[in-house]
């Protein structure tokens, strides 16, 4: 299939290197041109902008960090529904607003596009691995004409219903991280204090009922010292703002995951220490 990438950074570069290994065409864009390098080296073609990456591709995906890099893309100037993207189908893959992927979907749909919302869980490893979760809402026909690029990328793709259900099940899927986020921090810095095995500790609860995929992903590396990201801090704070105004609109109260936002916004706000993974949560505690 012809495929457009927008967004190269952590996850889109490593989606990209497995569609290219799937043997689809690839044309690219990203704001710094040199993150797409390793792409074109690998037979990727870049673009000038997002509008010329529509032209050159059926199918065009996105992957951009937060919701005002996601206007721009489709919104700004040379943005993607500034070209012709009549039976094109689109896909955005940012965690990004239910809402936003509603307006997307309905401009596009005008236009005569096929929309999704695609947001993924798994991480750099997922990415880099294959072996993404893929939450899908939008167009059904345009989720089933793209299985074989799904499979490219990931393990499991849900189609969850219309425009927006995939950003709303990543939102859910973001407020059980929130739990287990700081859970293994908390856990690391109480065992720490009682003079326990750090890494007896991980394995031992790691092997029980306390078992999730922070601890055993993130865990290992915050005991090496590795607070390279991974997930941007400042993506997963990103990530709990738009949870929590969602579930004000829908009236609810998420008093965990608000405890988790506000330990997140000291962390990046306060500490400026946006650009690290989430494991550097535990920054609040350890120098
Ligand atoms: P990232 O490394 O910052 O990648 C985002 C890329 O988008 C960057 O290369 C950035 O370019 C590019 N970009 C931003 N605005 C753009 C624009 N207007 N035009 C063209 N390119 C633009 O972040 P990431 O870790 O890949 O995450 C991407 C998204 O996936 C985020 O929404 C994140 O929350 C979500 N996500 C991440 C993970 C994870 O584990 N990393 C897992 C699931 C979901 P520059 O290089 O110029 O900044």
């Amino acid at each position: 299939m012809k495929i457009g990438f927008i967004g190269t950074g952590v996850m889109g570069n490593a989606i990209c290197l497995n569609l290219l290994k799937a043997g689809h065409e690839l044309w690219v864009y990203n704001r710094t041109k040199a993150k797409t390098d390793n792409l074109v080296t690998q037979g990727a073609t870049w673009c000038v902008n997002p509008k010329t990456v529509v032209e050159a591709a059926d199918a065009i995906f996105t992957m951009v960090g937060f919701p005002r890099d996601v206007e721009q893309v489709y919104f700004g100037e040379n943005g993607i529904l500034t070209a012709n993207v009549k039976d094109k189908i689109i896909v955005d893959m940012t965690t990004s607003k239910p809402a936003l992927a509603q307006k997307i979907y309905t401009e596009g749909e005008k236009l005569g596009a096929q929309v999704l919302d695609a947001p993924v869980s798994g991480g750099d490893l997922g990415a880099k691995n294959g072996t993404l979760t893929i939450m899908v809402g939008g167009d059904k026909a345009a989720f089933t004409a793209l299985q074989t690029v799904f499979s490219a990328i990931g393990s499991l793709a849900q189609y969850f219903g219309p425009a927006g259900a995939g950003q709303n099940t990543k939102m859910a899927n973001q407020i059980m991280i929130a739990g287990t986020m700081t859970g293994m921090t908390e856990m690391l810095v109480y065992a720490q204090k009682a003079g326990l095995d750090l890494p007896a500790v991980v394995k031992t609860v790691g092997g029980g009922s306390a078992a999730n995929w922070s601890l055993s992903n993130y865990a290992p590396r915050i005991l090496k010292g590795d607070y390279t990201p991974g997930f941007f801090s400042k993506h997963f704070l990103k990530d709990l703002r738009i949870a929590l105004a969602t579930a004000e609109e829908m009236d609810i109260k998420l008093p965990a995951t608000e405890k988790a936002k506000e330990l997140y916004e000291t962390l990046v706000d306060e500490k400026g220490l946006g650009d690290l993974g989430t494991q550097g949560l535990i920054k609040l505690w350890w120098q």
